[in-house]
């Protein structure tokens, strides 16, 4: 099929001006692109992303029920509709178009693109079938396009998750929710359909360190009491806090003190008899996964924790114990990847920066290059921290100055025969998605193959 790309004509025909791409369209590339807009009146702002759909993790990572949360792309929208703007979707910047032909285009180029792989464990076993990474899990449900056919089975009685951040809660809660529940949502319908199967049981949370250090936040924590038919059930010895840990309690944000105060009125909550279990566990470091051909056991080793107010590491005390479980979720963060051609810190899945400005191996700020989000600072905060951070990068470039540009990445596109999905393009996927939601009694119904989003446009 032929596709042609109808580009909406930059909205100052000048061949010299100020040109500025951004790769990746998630929360920093929207916040970057606004604070652009208010740093320079006449600016065109090109924001790719390989996806047909803008927004990033607002809509592929944000979990389906967390609705309000998504209530931030009305602003992304906004910025997006701007006539100094355009979405440039389905655009793989690296792939499609090589960063250095990018650079030579633009006044400047924001690297926003997220982390979009996961940290490894190294455990033996990790790869066995029925061991699964979080992030996939959460782009499956979520309908990222690269994840939507994978298989979980969820035949299973007894299921781990590896970390205590809200990414480890997030899917603790989809596993445990009410079908029916989730149906309403935007979630996948191949999810609901899968998860309807389900005959998971008990779901064991798994954090190596204790109640205070714990990466997830009192409000995502609290809505687990709040499920229906499922029990949180924490072992309250662990809640006997040491007294580094309460000196550590004392000193710490308001948010740590309010997830001990939260997990104490879960501790305290009466046993019930309900359809699920959900297990918070504290002080245990996964070992070794193992199994027949397929996870069947997780080893874990006792923790004390080891270290000063505030800095207190896990250390294996030699005890080891056995959790037979057939499904395991590995959630201990996320992590970058770079567009070749670029130097990278791989450690910490960023690239190397001073403000926004990305260094190169001599120190020296790779002129025009500059990045924001995740893929800046590693995957840390809530979306909103996200402002800051490309507010910051935008900041940089407004100290350093933009120099007009008169590349064409209309004629590149053109001569490469892309297809772009434009701003025009995602409205339309948009209000069917819409309507398709209502048809079906739920928020929305997202595209989830590329083929389709075609098919539906041509
Ligand atoms: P995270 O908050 O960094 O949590 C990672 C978890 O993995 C921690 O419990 C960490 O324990 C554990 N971990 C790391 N390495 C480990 C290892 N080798 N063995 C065992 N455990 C290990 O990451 P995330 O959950 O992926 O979340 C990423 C960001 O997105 C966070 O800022 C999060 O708050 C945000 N987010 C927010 C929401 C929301 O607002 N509702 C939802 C989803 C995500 P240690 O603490 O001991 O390192």
């Amino acid at each position: 099929m032929q596709f042609l790309t109808k580009l909406r004509p930059r909205m100052n025909q000048v061949n010299q001006s100020l040109k500025v791409a951004i790769v990746g369209s998630g929360p920093a590339g929207c916040y970057a692109a606004a604070a652009l807009l208010k740093s320079f009146t006449e600016i065109n702002i090109d924001i790719y992303d390989r996806l047909f759909s803008p927004y990033g993790l607002v809509r592929s990572g944000v979990a389906p029920d967390h609705s309000k949360i998504k209530n931030v792309q009305a602003q992304f929208e906004k910025t997006l509709s701007d006539p100094r703007c355009r979405f440039m979707g389905n655009v793989d910047i690296g792939k499609d178009i090589a960063f250095s032909e990018l650079h030579k285009l633009y006044s400047a180029v924001i690297l926003t693109h997220g982390a979009d792989s996961d940290r490894k464990l190294n455990l033996t076993g990790e790869d066995l079938s029925g061991s699964y990474t979080a992030t996939e899990f959460v782009a499956w449900y979520n309908c990222h396009p690269e994840f939507a056919d994978r298989h979980f089975n969820f035949s299973t009685k007894r299921a781990a998750i590896i970390g205590q951040g809200n990414v480890a809660i997030d899917v603790a809660r989809i596993l445990v929710k009410p079908v029916e529940q989730l149906a309403l949502t935007d979630i996948g319908t191949h999810a609901v359909k899968a998860l309807s199967n389900s005959t998971i049981e008990d779901i064991y949370v798994i954090g190596r360190r204790g109640p205070v250090q714990a990466a997830f936040t009192d409000k995502e924590l609290k809505e687990l009491g709040e499920i229906s038919d499922c029990e949180v059930v924490i072992d309250k010895s662990v809640l006997e806090l040491s007294d580094i840990d309460k000196q550590e309690l004392e000193q710490t944000d308001k948010v740590k003190r309010s997830n001990f105060r939260v997990l104490n009125e879960l501790a305290e909550m009466p046993s019930r008899s309900a359809k699920r279990r959900l297990h918070l566990i504290f002080f245990r470091s996964p070992v070794e996964i193992s199994g027949n051909g397929k996870v069947e056991n997780l080893k874990l080793e006792k923790n004390t924790l080891t270290g000063s107010v505030g800095n207190q590491k896990a250390s294996g005390s030699g005890v080891f114990e056995d959790l037979p479980v057939d499904l395991i979720f590995r959630s201990v963060g996320y992590l970058g990847n770079q567009i070749p051609g670029l130097p990278f810190d791989s450690n910490r899945g960023v690239y190397p920066n001073e403000r926004g400005r990305v260094l190169g191996a001599d120190g020296e700020h790779l002129q025009g290059v500059y990045t924001a989000g995740w893929i800046k600072r590693g995957p840390s905060g809530v979306i909103g921290t996200n402002k800051a951070c490309s507010v910051e990068t935008v900041n940089s470039i407004v100290e350093d100055g933009l120099t007009p540009s008169n590349g064409d990445v209309d004629e590149l596109i053109k001569q490469k025969g892309l297809r772009v999905i434009t701003f025009a393009d995602w409205r339309k996927l948009d209000a069917e998605e819409i309507r398709r939601g209502v048809e079906k009694g739920k928020e929305r119904e997202k595209f989830v193959s590329v083929e389709d989003v075609f098919a539906f446009l041509s």
